[in-house]
């Protein structure tokens, strides 16, 4: 059989399949858009219609963003907002965020995943919370980009429904009453969610946090999504502001108020989780609760060190997420790669964490926490066809001979010279295959000098 993409020739192809195969001179084949034969140099390369040279590369499975605000790169590194911690910084973005419609969640999905693309992201979720009165569909503008650049996209319909007149923090004219957000939740993944195997689309439903949303709502999204057999997302742990306020508000420590709304599942997966407490970690592995880690937006924003090394000891699930643009304001999953590994070390010693651990958060780990297990975030026959091709040569990595995945992490910084999502290129030596960022970069410009003007 002729395959549709051969990559060939990796200097070594890190497959980190169930047994982690790590293959010098390895090659991929894909076919229909899944991986139809993997090999190494003894092994007979099938035909195919297009092959990419990936000497002097290292091939990883495309990396899995597991959590994002894509809308928030059109207030990146935002002057005003720049040494508060979560909650000062949110209350300065909110009344900008308030400018939002359909044009600029478009153009913030469309610059945001191309920025991950070239960072070797094939599989991007977005946390979109903020629905101003009149604003449109932006969850169809965002999706809209993601299909014209190929990349798989899992968008969350992100809520907020307990402003300040309530006890909340967001100011009344970005919070939706719960029915309403119930209502347009179930549209949207009737109108999106694709739930057949190799899906470029799946919708998930995130009430955005503790702090912003009503109990009830919480409550009665984990039962809509358990109807709707879709998955849950939403910022827990972040801050030990967050715990002070779910302790005054609700008499309990955030875990447990998420567990009292229904929302101790496998079918969950939150965002940062940096204060945990030690039995919380255990119950939140038990109940394999997935967690994605957000480590540069953690430190900008002061928030803390993720037990990462806990959680997954626990049986949690862990991903890598770059989160907001406008918290981390790089979007490059390999920069959050490199950076759990280093707090990894950090916490617990310089052998606590490696690159390959690092490697297999972004990947497997983030597969898990969306669901997709044994189908992306690793490279074995019938996967999705995603992959990244990473360059290993030229000034940053002058003497790195001994160990290609640890070379990839420790050296650099390094983008991705070729992503393939269903086996399809969306970037090629190193350049954005979609003909149109110039355009939508000065549209982006146009939208965020809009959005930054003073009120
Ligand atoms: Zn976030």
């Amino acid at each position: 059989m002729t395959a549709d993409l051969l990559v060939t020739g990796a200097d070594l192809l890190a497959t980190v399949d169930d047994a982690r195969r790590e293959i010098a001179g390895g090659w991929v084949a894909i076919t229909d858009g899944a991986v139809t034969a993997v090999g190494g140099p003894a092994d007979p390369e099938p035909d195919a219609v297009r092959t990419l040279d990936a000497t002097g590369c290292l091939v990883t499975p495309g990396l899995v963003n597991t959590h994002h605000h894509l809308y928030q790169n059109l207030t990146r590194a935002f002057a005003p907002a720049l040494t508060g911690g979560l909650f000062d910084w949110l209350i300065t973005l909110y009344p900008l965020w308030a400018r939002l419609d359909e044009e600029a969640a478009y153009v913030s999905a469309y610059v945001g995943l191309t920025e991950l693309a070239l960072g070797g992201c094939t599989t991007s979720t977005d946390h979109l919370y903020v629905h101003p009165r009149g604003a449109g569909d932006l969850i169809s503008a965002e999706i809209a980009a993601a299909r014209e650049l190929g990349l798989r996209f899992h968008p969350t319909r992100g809520s907020m429904s307990l402003s300040v007149k309530d006890g909340g923090l967001p100011p009344d004219d970005v919070v939706q009453d719960d029915d309403e957000i119930l209502a347009d939740s179930k549209r949207l993944v009737d109108a999106h969610h694709d739930r057949s195997p190799g899906a470029m689309t799946r919708i998930a439903l995130a009430p955005c946090s503790p702090f912003s949303v009503s109990t009830s709502l919480m409550s009665r999204t984990a039962e809509l999504a358990a109807d709707l057999d879709v998955r849950l997302h939403t910022h827990l742990s972040e801050t030990q502001d967050e715990d002070a306020f779910c302790l005054e508000r609700f008499g309990r420590r955030p875990v447990e108020y998420l567990a009292d709304v229904g929302w101790m599942s496998d079918r969950v997966w939150l965002a940062h989780v940096v204060w945990p407490s030690e039995p919380e970690v255990a119950r939140l592995g038990a109940a394999r609760v997935g967690a994605a880690h957000c480590p540069s937006s953690n430190m900008i924003l002061g928030s803390g060190l993720a037990p990462v090394a806990e959680l997954r000891a626990a049986g949690a699930p862990v991903g890598l997420g770059v989160d907001g643009s406008a918290s981390a304001d790089s979007a490059s999953l390999w920069l959050e790669a490199r950076t759990a590994m280093l707090q990894g070390k950090l916490r617990h010693g310089a052998a606590a964490m490696n690159a390959r651990d690092a490697l297999e958060i972004a990947t497997r780990g983030g597969a898990a926490c969306l669901g997709r297990a044994g189908e992306i975030g690793e490279l074995s026959v019938g996967a999705c066809g995603d992959l990244a091709v990473w360059p290993l040569s030229g000034v940053a990595f002058a003497g790195a001979l001994s160990d290609p995945v640890e070379a990839w992490l420790r050296c650099g910084p390094v983008s991705a010279r070729h992503t393939v999502v269903a086996g399809r290129l969306v970037v090629e030596d190193g350049v954005p295959v979609h003909p149109g960022l110039d355009e939508q970069l000065a549209v982006h410009r146009r939208i965020s000098e809009r959005i930054q003007t003073a009120l």
